[in-house]
């Protein structure tokens, strides 16, 4: 027998809007540069931002990000905790995300794609033409990256994150990502990426059905002076990007 449906229950379903969050995907603790906690982190995006979804990505390590995962699920945060990693490569830092061990250094940006995807990882270009810091620049226009960091927190890179967007769309179109970089948790959500759903897997599917939008802008002067004020209680990160300690692939 047909089950003929409420005509008013029809037109509620078709209205019913798709629900956005916010995700910030790339985020430092003490575990490499950053100035504090993963548990701290976790608490104070928790409490102080409008974020669903993050990825703690130390330089070189997951352990980091294996400890914030475990704290929030513990706690039962509303905020979804990738395991992530910045991969050090000879051509400029690679972002692993959904990853489950620490991965290596790297000659070349291409051995960090495979060795991400060998884990059923996603591989991002971090702040492809960023002031300052290893990027793979004009990489993202051939290489298989799974998305690109089009929004980078840093003031300093205001018009590479422009330059990037342009390359991309000029060349692979690859899903663009906004992340704050951020070394105190302070900055988290300043750059962001706006995706459909709540949840670390939602994040997952719309990056890879290219779903996803960079939001926000830049880290702001008070935030900058907050770091500032973390530096001269806890003193200068000590982080040294050691190639012999770690296995060179
Ligand atoms: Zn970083």
């Amino acid at each position: 027998m047909v089950q003929w449906k409420n005509p008013a229950d029809v037109e509620q379903t078709a209205v019913r809007p798709i629900q956005y969050s916010h995700a910030d995907l790339h985020l430092h603790t003490v575990f490499s540069d950053g100035l504090m906690t993963p548990e701290e982190t976790v608490d104070l995006i928790a409490t102080r931002t409008h974020l669903r979804v993050i990825a703690i990505t130390d330089h070189d390590t997951v352990e980091g990000a294996v400890v914030a995962q475990s704290y929030a699920q513990k706690r039962n945060s509303h905020v979804d905790v990738i395991v992530g990693q910045e991969v050090t490569t000879g051509e400029g830092d690679v972002l692993a995300l959904f990853v489950r061990q620490t991965l290596p250094m790297f000659d070349t940006a291409a051995a960090a794609i495979a060795a991400i995807h060998a884990q059923c990882g996603l591989a991002v270009a971090a702040h492809p033409f960023g002031v300052g810091v290893d990027c793979v620049g004009g990489l993202i226009g051939n290489l298989p990256f799974d998305a690109i960091e089009a929004r980078h927190g840093c003031p300093l890179n205001y018009f590479n994150n422009w330059r990037a967007h342009e390359l991309n769309q000029r060349s692979q179109r690859l899903p663009e990502l906004g992340s704050s970089d951020a070394h105190i948790p302070h900055n988290a959500g300043e750059a962001y990426t706006r995706f459909p759903g709540h949840t670390a897997e939602d994040l997952r599917q719309a990056i890879l059905s290219n779903r996803v939008v960079p939001g926000g802008w830049l880290w702001t002067p008070l935030n900058l002076l907050r770091t500032f004020g973390v530096i001269v209680q806890r003193g200068w990160p000590v982080y040294v990007r050691d190639a012999e300690a770690v296995h060179l692939e």
